[in-house]
């Protein structure tokens, strides 16, 4: 169940968002619609995540698939795109076809791309992934170190059917503003190498960057995807 004043609180939760990325693209004379907001939904229960897509969002992340287990069901009436922005473990793999998940943000190891691969090859059919890359160099974050990705990206093109889309980063967590950018400059750097090597196409050029407290960073930086939980659902118990 869910009450109105939740629900209101969700709606003008979006509203502060969305201003909050048409100011940060103004600023360095951006486009509003070239960034995406993707609401992360993890622990958010479905009625709560109703409100958000029935008032016209379109993208959701999830960090364990078990929570698309739980949500789908409960939201199969309505028409979203799911991306999984956690860690995946291997024996995961075949629920990204059950779930109907678009994209796999955090691909980060050739085996973990050599499995999909050989999943959907199996399937029949491609999936949208981006690499996910370790930009603040914590030892606790997942991602690729930034000197790999160049060869990760050479293997990637072995597998036919994992469709890049762009790079994806946790930003340093600290309130050392230039910090946090530095990890977000980092990740657009990584990304232009790649567009100007000819390694990439400017269809694999998208960067997934920012949540609740920094998305003003990201969107300066070059985000065209803000990753957003706690400052539209509130702040989690886990
Ligand atoms: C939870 C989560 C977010 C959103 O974080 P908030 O601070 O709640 O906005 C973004 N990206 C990933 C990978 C997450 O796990």
């Amino acid at each position: 169940m869910i009450y109105g004043d939740d629900m209101n609180e969700i709606l003008n939760n979006i509203k502060i968002i969305r201003r909050r990325m048409e100011t940060a693209c103004k600023k360095v004379g951006r486009d509003a619609a070239s960034v995406k907001l993707l609401l992360a939904t993890k622990t958010v229960p479905p009625e709560r995540v109703r409100v958000a897509i029935e008032a016209g969002e379109t993208l959701t992340g999830e960090n364990k698939m078990q929570e698309f287990a739980l949500k789908n069901p409960a939201l199969s009436d309505l028409k979203y795109e799911r991306h999984f922005i956690g860690h995946l473990q291997t024996n995961k793999i075949k629920d990204i076809v059950k779930y109907d998940v678009h994209c796999i943000q955090s691909l980060d190891s050739v085996e973990l791309a050599q499995k999909l691969d050989k999943r959907f090859q199996a399937e029949g059919r491609s999936i949208d992934v981006m690499i996910q890359v370790n930009t603040s160099f914590e030892q606790s974050k997942s991602g690729l170190e930034p000197d790999n990705v160049t060869s990760f990206i050479k293997e990637l093109k072995n597998y036919d059917t994992l469709k890049l889309k762009g790079f994806m980063t946790i930003g340093l967590f600290d309130s050392d503003e230039d910090a946090v950018r530095q990890s977000y400059v980092r990740l657009r750097e990584i990304r232009d190498h790649a567009l100007s090597g000819g390694l990439i196409s400017p269809n694999s050029s998208e960067l997934s960057m920012g949540m609740s407290h920094d998305l003003e960073i990201a969107i300066e930086e070059g985000a065209t995807i803000v990753r957003i939980g706690s400052a539209i659902f509130g702040t989690r118990a886990i």
